[in-house]
């Protein structure tokens, strides 16, 4: 005990830094650390304010923006400044000076004045940079290689030698592809990007990247040089056989610019002068892996003195200029390092194991004969026995091979593919030790914003492998799983992970990007496809996964308080909240195909008392109606389009009575008695009041009817703790959440999980496999309890009424199992945290609230007499409708509580 609190004020105190007075950190842009090529119009400001005071509130704020970080620090030649605006607005300032000019750089700064009559000083400069703007800011074409290139054949490298003339103060590249690309100057790799241009819609916006390039040009000689995969564009995609979805061709677009010490601007574009060859990558998919053969590398490729005597021209070609748009998101950059254990199986199958099931892949380094062979195969899971099991890749052969030059160690790793493992079968190389083979985890650069841990060991890695399952599928596209021949942008699991997603990273500029795909994929009858992009050829329209629409732009108000995704994805989400009224009849929506509660809990063949938990997919259907509407809604109110909310709400009200009349017995019985129809009719507000106590007591007897299981699939899966404490049972929640057997979240880890499983029982009791057509061991769906733990057992949230955190709530809820809680989330506001933990009888709630920000606190305890802050009893309220809390506001700062004799029972 004494340790935990010495370790939280030792973390409180390294985390404060010594400041006595008001200042401003971590300056955004687009919520982005000084950017490079954005192409917003008007972007927005974001800052923390840095204080070791309590109770500070921002009054005003003053931004400043020059084209030299020199006129902005004189205050002279700006252009643009906000002036002193009264506001404690600290996030999602628009930019409103004259506009922006293709790829210039802006410098900007903020000073902020308190409640308690601070003025900070000017911050740090930060800066973003413009992308090309225009299609006409494109002097560069498109290249493709000059000879046959199809999908399966070896890669085509680029090359282009020039020399510049004067002293170089700047350059930038701008680059993006048809397919994969990889590219560098001078022998240097340009950025530390992979998988770029990343995956979008790309025949509607395709993302180019802007790099800043200026210390790998020389002043004189200079070559680009880059390198094409099939990747996403063309490569096998979307299961079975499918080829070429976006187009045949991979193409390369290049445009670098370059300015002088003297003010004059050169470009140096990709065009006819451009060389093509192909070299060491012979092959490469992203289901299949890739092939190196490292003898013929063309050394000093992309270097200036090299002979590119024997390659061929290159094609230029006509592609469009009109979809390209900035990267909005972070991209995928690499992350840890896993060593090995190698061993042999009982097959005698050579196994390196990195002990975590991770996305990304190997890099080898081994000194070999020259055509000695290597190749690695991925996967996840040794069989019962302790054998290789590959079966559940299904068609994806997830190898990375290579050929060996014979000329001392050499470097491997791949480029355009990736691999969803844990361990690899190593073929060829037989000597090969732990200290010649690393993992690394390749995914989204978002910054992590969450901690969650407590005094359970199989909670922590509950947590653990949830960050896992996020880490492994957020690879520029929230996709279902890593690993087999699928990775696609499942809508479904994407929305029902997407507010714990939010907790464990800032995840605002993933899920903005993808959102306006969502948006360039939705079909013209406002129906959604099952995956995103689209590549599937689907009718779309499946309840649950559909309402990814609403669910995830309203998550992100919600987490990061930012209007403008509201208001872009606003057509979006109304047309699909008419496309389920087009399809509906009497406001019933009854027809068209649904995935309904997926993977929910069901025994098998001998189920002769019906215990499989099926729900009525209508049922599911109507319940996620309601709540699009709803969520709808809500965003007509945050924007003000009040015709909108009095239209749907009627429309809301007419859809729940049609649920109650088709689906609800008069005595309050929901045809479908399984935990998700009760866990959707309550959590979507469903049934009229006075039928809900009934029904959260129905779900709660059925939990116990079950042995304290759950039987949910993915659409109920992320409410259930929600529901049941809601309603006054966060008793039996935690009895689900501590629950070891099958089905539950723990049964996994019990079985050594490092990552969600797709199913509850991937992996059964008797250590056999569920099918292996569908069991991928990294799935994060089942993760959406995340939030639960964060929100619930640590009581860290914000209040719904406002977006972002700006106002927070921290209402925990102790479990007598547990001797502590604690939960971290970096808002954009600054750090908050929320701790409690047992002190003999009592219980001890530790606070953190950042500047600028205020939180209502609910603190458990007997009554109000009980409560102490500082050895003082502190003025708190009853909490109307929950007994045993009391809570109050508080400002910013750190504070501790104490809750006497909480936990004695007598
Ligand atoms: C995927 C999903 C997805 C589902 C649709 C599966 O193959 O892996 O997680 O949501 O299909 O039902």
């Amino acid at each position: 005990m004494q340790k935990y609190i010495f370790t939280f004020f030792l973390a409180l105190t390294i985390s404060l830094p010594a400041w006595t007075q008001l200042a401003v950190k971590s300056l955004r842009c687009e919520n982005l650390n000084n950017p490079a090529g954005l192409d917003v119009l008007q972007p927005r400001f974001g800052w923390q304010l840095a204080s070791d005071q309590q109770n500070i509130l921002q009054t005003a704020y003053e931004i400043r923006v020059a084209t030299s970080e020199k006129a902005l620090q004189s205050g002279k030649n700006l252009l643009w400044t906000s002036g002193k605006k009264m506001s404690d607005v600290s996030q999602w300032i628009t930019y409103s000076g004259p506009a922006l000019q293709s790829s210039q750089k802006y410098f900007w700064q903020v000073r902020v004045w308190d409640n308690q009559k601070q003025a900070s000083p000017w911050s740090e400069v930060a800066y973003w940079q413009v992308g090309l703007l225009n299609a006409a800011d494109w002097k560069a074409k498109w290249i493709m290689p000059g000879f046959l290139d199809t999908v399966g054949m070896p890669n085509p490298y680029f090359r282009k030698t020039f020399s510049t003339k004067k002293k170089i103060a700047s350059a930038t590249a701008f680059i993006t592809a048809h397919g994969l690309y990889e590219a560098w100057i001078n022998g240097q790799r340009i950025g530390d990007a992979y998988l770029t241009p990343g995956w979008t819609s790309y025949n509607k916006r395709l993302q180019y990247q802007a790099y800043d390039v200026t210390n790998l040009l020389t002043n004189g000689n200079n070559a680009v040089g880059a390198v094409l995969g099939s990747g996403w564009y063309r490569g096998n995609l979307g299961w079975s056989t499918k080829y070429n979805i976006y187009g045949r061709d991979i193409a390369l677009l290049f445009q670098l610019e370059i300015t002088y010490t003297d003010g004059t601007k050169e470009t140096i574009g990709s065009d006819d002068s451009w060389k093509s060859d192909t070299g060491a990558i012979r092959f490469t998919e992203i289901y299949h892996g890739e092939t190196i053969d490292t003898r013929l590398e063309q050394k000093g490729w992309s270097s200036f003195g090299f002979d590119d005597g024997k390659w061929s021209g290159v094609e230029v070609t006509n592609l469009p200029m009109n979809n390209l748009v900035a990267t909005y998101n972070q991209p995928v950059r690499k992350h840890a390092i896993f060593k090995p254990k190698i061993f042999r199986t009982p097959k005698g199958e050579l196994v390196a194991d990195f002990g975590q099931n991770l996305v990304g892949w190997c890099v080898l380094q081994l000194n070999g004969e020259a055509g000695e062979q290597v190749s690695l195969q991925h996967f996840e899971v040794l069989d019962k026995a302790g054998n290789v099991y590959m079966d559940n890749m299904r068609s994806a052969k997830v190898t990375a091979r290579y050929i060996l030059n014979g000329e001392g160690v050499q470097t491997l790793e791949p480029h355009f593919t990736f691999f969803g493992f844990r361990y690899v079968k190593i073929d060829g190389y037989s000597s090969i030790k732990p200290e010649n083979i690393t993992a690394v985890a390749l995914y989204s650069d978002m910054p992590e914003t969450g901690t969650f841990s407590c005094s359970n060991r199989l909670l922590n890695q509950l947590q653990h492998n949830i960050q896992w399952g996020q880490r492994g599928n957020f690879l520029d596209v929230p996709t279902d799983c890593p690993q087999r021949d699928e990775r696609m942008g499942w809508t479904g699991d994407a929305q029902a992970f997407s507010r714990t997603a939010m907790y464990n990273f800032d995840a605002f500029n993933f899920f903005a990007k993808w959102a306006r795909d969502i948006d360039a994929d939705q079909y013209e009858n406002g129906s959604v496809p099952f995956v995103i992009p689209a590549v599937l050829g689907d009718p779309g329209g499946s309840t649950g996964w559909a309402d990814v629409v609403t669910i995830v732009p309203w998550n992100s108000f919600l987490v990061y308080g930012d209007t403008m995704v509201l208001q872009r994805q606003y057509r979006s989400m109304k047309a699909w909240v008419d496309f389920m009224q087009m399809k509906s009849t009497n406001d019933l929506w009854n027809t068209g195909f649904h995935f309904g509660d997926w993977l929910f809990y069901s025994p098998g063949d001998d189920d002769r008392d019906g215990r499989a938990a099926v729900t009525d997919k209508y049922m599911i259907a109507q319940c996620f109606y309601a709540h699009s509407t709803q969520l709808l809604i809500n965003a007509a109110n945050v924007l003000g389009k009040n015709d909108d909310v009095k239209r749907y709400t009627d429309l809301l009200n007419r859809v729940k009575t049609a649920y109650q009349k088709e689906y609800v017995t008069p005595n309050g019985r929901l045809i479908s008695g399984t935990q998700t129809a009760y866990v959707l009719a309550l959590h979507f507000d469903m049934l009229p009041e006075f039928q809900r106590a009934a029904a959260a007591k129905s779900l709660a007897d059925n939990v116990k009817s079950y042995g304290n299981h759950i039987t949910t699939g993915f659409l109920g899966t992320p409410y259930i703790c929600n529901e049941l404490t809601r309603f006054g049972y966060a008793d039996v929640a935690y009895t689900l959440l501590f629950q070891k057997t099958y089905p539950s979240w723990l049964y996994p880890v019990t079985m050594g999980a490092t990552t969600i499983w797709e199913r509850w029982d991937g992996i059964k009791p008797d250590s056999t496999f569920q099918t292996p057509t569908m069991n991928s061991f990294n799935h994060y769906a089942y993760g959406a309890i995340g939030e639960w733990m964060y929100r619930t057992v640590a009581g860290l949230d914000a209040d719904p009424a406002t977006g972002g955190y700006k106002k927070l709530l921290i209402h925990p809820h102790p479990s007598d199992s547990l001797t502590n809680a604690r939960a971290t989330y970096e808002s954009l506001y600054g750090r908050v945290g929320s701790h409690w933990e047992t002190d003999d009888d009592d219980l001890l709630l530790h606070v953190e609230i950042p500047p600028n920000t205020t939180a209502v606190i609910m603190i458990p305890a007997k009554s109000a007499a009980d409560i102490y802050e500082n050895g003082k009893q502190p003025v708190v309220k009853a909490v109307e409708g929950e007994k045993n809390y009391f809570m109050l506001e508080k400002g910013s700062g750190i504070y501790h509580f104490r809750s006497k004799g909480l936990r004695n029972k007598k």
